[in-house]
């Protein structure tokens, strides 16, 4: 099938572009940087292909990313020697968005500039985002070991559709050629490309170069490397700036935002490795699908080894992103190993402690961010306390919630901070669940609290009482559920309180009894609380039975 076709984009492809161009329009220069990351992404396939089949290489075995110019036609080239496409590659990866939830997410835009890029910073637009600055873009693309005639031309005006017919092609590999728009001639010039590199490439693994400028005799023309060219990570932390962090984030990401923190370790030891660690500003769309891709980039001696590496991480932590370089694994290793590998086990259990202490760290040093952090992924880490046994207290002391203290929805609030104002002789923690957090602020369940003082946590999430369900005490405090079972306030509750309840009860005890046999089985058991103070009556669950939202969750599965 030599012959050229000329195929339709997906539909979500023509809505990202149109969008894309518009909202980026002031954040041109990040397409260079989108390019340049794939290319090293296909440096860094090919190199994990030609461990199990060298021939691959094709005689070519030194991997760069070459950068051309032509200030005359206004064209900019990147071109790979990786792992190059074949024809049904190219049809799907530069023809379709693949990841799914895309069409949703693509309705939530909006046209408006600031809010739109913000939303496409957490979606990622990649080669597409060659069009902000192209109004027609070729590829000219070869798989690695492929026949020389199975290359392939791709080309778009970014208009709906591309062409596609197959080219003899040399060289393996991708070369993507940007005929740029008049509003773009900015970047056919080396000064500036170079700039480019320096700012957002710097550290990936591989030389990136471009035709000398020197006028020189010999120097002229010849290929030198613009970037620093090695891996981020090998770096020790006093070399590296904040920036450069940042830039190498973005590179491994997807995201076009700053991280919150990072956490950068060399491990030594009986384990041998080194993790770079980064918390996102912002949560991805598709942070709540199961099948979104998550984990860490592995390495293995600095050879690539896959994306998306999920047994470094619990769940729970599936927001953080990174890079593990381990020098204990083989380079044969498989996702199928990985999942039974002690030292992959080991290596998941320090980088959880490690993930867990940068939070805890960005909480003490920098609490406006870690309220960034908490309102973006606060309730994917209220997995943790189910999922993760051993770091339980940990985990707890990251949580955020809202409280009688600030009468406010923002979940703000930490258990060291409620423990600070807990009264004297207080010796519990209390919460109330419910389906919102307005029925629950107003709840009968409160009355008592408020006329002592006693500040209460409001907890509306969804997971909220599930979590609760793991979470026994915090700082040897036990949780107590203000509508469960029989009210101990501890030593606030006052002598006189607890007489005045006795003396209240053999005073009532009639009318309790006529109450239950009114309700018959509809209550276990009718009696007096202090619990209230406005409200006559209010129900209340006991001590070991389903709580009312788990109930719905159970309802709901048809239990
Ligand atoms: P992402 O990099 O997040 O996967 P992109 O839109 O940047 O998304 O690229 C889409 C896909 O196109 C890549 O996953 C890869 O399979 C393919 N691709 C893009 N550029 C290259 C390249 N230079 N060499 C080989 N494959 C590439
Ligand atoms: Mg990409």
């Amino acid at each position: 099938e030599s012959q050229k076709e000329t195929l339709g984009f997906q539909t979500e492809v023509k809505q990202l572009l149109n969008l894309m161009i518009n909202s980026l329009y002031s954040n041109k220069e990040i397409f260079l940087r989108e390019l340049i990351s794939n290319a090293s992404d296909a440096e860094d396939k090919l190199r994990f292909a030609a461990l199990k089949d060298d021939s691959l290489f094709e005689n070519d075995p030194d991997l760069k990313i070459r950068l051309d110019y032509d200030a005359d036609k206004n064209t900019v080239t990147l071109t790979d020697n990786g792992i190059g496409m074949t024809r049904d590659d190219v049809v799907q990866n530069l023809g379709t968005i693949a990841r799914s939830g895309t069409a949703e997410f693509l309705k939530q835009l909006s046209g408006d500039e600031k809010k739109d890029s913000r939303l496409i910073g957490q979606f990622g637009v990649g080669f597409y985002s060659s069009f902000i600055v192209a109004d027609a873009v070729e590829v000219f693309t070869r798989r690695a070991g492929a026949p020389v005639e199975e290359g392939v031309h791709w080309e778009s005006k970014g208009d709906g559709e591309f062409t596609i017919e197959n080219v003899d092609l040399e060289e393996r590999g991708t070369r993507i050629v940007l005929h740029l728009k008049d509003d773009a001639k900015e970047f056919a010039d080396g000064f500036r490309l170079r700039n480019l590199v320096k700012k957002y490439s710097d550290h990936i693994s591989f030389p990136v170069v471009m035709k000398s400028e020197s006028e020189e005799e010999g120097e002229k023309d010849k290929y030198e490397t613009v970037n620093d060219a090695t891996a981020l990570w090998t770096l020790s932390r006093s070399e590296i700036k904040d920036e450069e962090y940042k830039e190498f984030y973005k590179h491994i990401s997807h995201d076009f935002e700053d991280p919150l923190t990072w956490s950068h370790n060399k491990v030594e030891g009986k384990l041998d490795y080194t993790s770079l660690l980064y918390i996102p500003g912002r949560a991805p769309f598709d942070l709540y699908n199961r099948e979104a891709p998550r984990g860490l980039k592995l390495y293995v001696q600095r050879v690539f080894i896959m994306d998306d590496a999920e047994q470094f991480l619990p769940l729970y932590l599936r927001f953080t992103k990174g890079v593990i370089d381990s020098n204990d694994l083989s380079l044969n290793v498989s996702r199928e190993i990985l999942q039974n590998d002690s030292t992959v086990d080991s290596i998941r259990t320090a980088v959880t402690k490690r993930v867990l202490d940068m939070l805890s760290k960005l909480a003490k040093k920098e609490p406006e961010k870690y309220q960034q952090f908490w309102d973006e992924f606060g309730t994917v880490l209220k997995e943790g306390p189910a999922e993760d046994f051993s770091n339980r207290e940990k985990i707890a002391g990251l949580l955020r919630f809202a409280s009688t203290h600030t009468g406010e929805q923002a979940q703000t609030v930490s258990l060291d901070d409620y423990i600070g104002r807990m009264k004297e002789g207080q010796n519990k923690i209390y919460y109330i669940t419910a389906d919102n957090f307005m029925a629950a602020k107003s709840s009968p369940h409160l009355e008592v609290f408020r006329k002592k003082g006693i500040e209460v946590l409001i907890l509306s999430d969804r997971i909220d009482e599930w979590m609760m369900g793991y979470l026994n005490e915090y700082d040897g405090k036990q949780f107590q559920d203000v509508a469960r079972g029989d009210l101990d306030l501890g030593e606030v509750e006052t002598e006189e309180d607890k007489k005045h309840k006795e003396e209240a009860a053999e005073e009532h005890k009639e009318l309790l009894e006529r109450i239950k046999t009114a309700l018959g089985d509809r209550v276990q058991e009718v009696r007096v609380t202090n619990r209230l103070t406005d409200s006559p009556a209010c129900l209340v669950v006991a001590d070991f039975d389903m709580g009312a939202q788990m109930k719905k969750i159970m309802e709901a599965a048809g239990q």
